[in-house]
């Protein structure tokens, strides 16, 4: 791949808890533009992987590339900026917020200056925090949650949640999205619902890393497709090459 092609790029990445190594010399690149999978059997090291690229585990070797650049000393919300943003397997629900504040956040631990002018600002809304107000509308409506912007976010269920996630993700405009399980414990009506939006922003030029347990899911929406074993890439390649290679079977079989 040309480097410019390239939105993210692991070289080396190493991660041990104890004795387990869960990461073990993770090299990958994700090719702007796709919607690249990650699959693997419970326990392979994905989440700790997204945790290690999204800068919420320390790394115990290797570096982390974003657009060519190093980000691998920086912090979350400092990875944010650069334009790599993560959800959650689990959302975490924003104790005391409505969802219009939980947008106003944004993606992971951020100062929330935005939402603190806007609580304390009275009448005097400036003109950026008219346009965030603007923004979380209109972001919510995409998702077609609009109708949930004064809900409180304790109030939600897991797939609201899901979508809400999603949609926060979204308020910095980033250059690649990390979905830790996007459809798991959704309804099937709603799991489709986000598999349509992902596609849509993947046509729209959005490129997505999306670890999925739901196999029809995310063969049909991914391509490439890594797949880690044991904290290690057994391999990557199309939805049918990954479908019918035996150390994959053998990994999910063996797991
Ligand atoms: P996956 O997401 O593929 O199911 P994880 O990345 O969650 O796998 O876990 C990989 C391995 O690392 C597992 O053996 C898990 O128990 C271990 N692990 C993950 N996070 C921690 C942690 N914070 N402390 C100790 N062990 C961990
Ligand atoms: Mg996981």
């Amino acid at each position: 791949l040309d480097k410019d092609d390239v939105v993210l790029k692991t070289t080396g990445l190493e991660k041990a808890f104890g004795g387990l190594v869960a990461t073990d010399d993770v090299s990958i690149e994700v090719e702007r533009g796709t919607i690249t999978g990650m699959i693997g059997p419970n326990g392979a090291g994905k989440s700790t992987l997204f945790n290690l690229i999204s800068g919420f585990y320390e790394n115990d070797a290797g570096h982390v590339t974003v657009n060519g650049e190093d980000v691998t000393d920086l912090e979350p919300h400092e990875r944010v900026r650069k334009g790599l943003v993560r959800t959650f397997q689990t959302p975490r629900r924003l104790e005391g917020m409505s969802v219009r504040e939980a947008m106003l956040v944004g993606p992971g631990p951020q100062k929330g200056e935005s939402v603190f002018s806007l609580f304390f600002s009275g009448s005097d809304v400036t003109e950026e925090e008219r346009a965030n107000i603007e923004q979380t509308r209109e972001l919510l409506e995409r998702f077609e949650i609009g109708h949930l912007i004064d809900q409180p976010s304790t109030d939600l269920s897991g797939g609201q949640m899901k979508l809400v996630e999603l949609a926060r993700a979204f308020t910095t405009n980033p250059d690649i999205l990390l979905l830790d399980e996007p459809v798991a414990g959704v309804n099937p009506t709603l799991a489709n619902d986000i598999k349509r939006f992902i596609r849509e922003l993947n046509e729209e030029g959005q490129t997505f890393l999306i670890i999925e347990h739901d196999m029809p899911i995310i063969m049909d929406l991914a391509d490439p497709i890594i797949v880690l074993d044991q904290g290690k890439v057994l391999m990557e390649g199309s939805p049918d090459e990954v479908r019918s290679d035996d150390r994959v079977i053998e990994a999910y079989l063996g797991g």
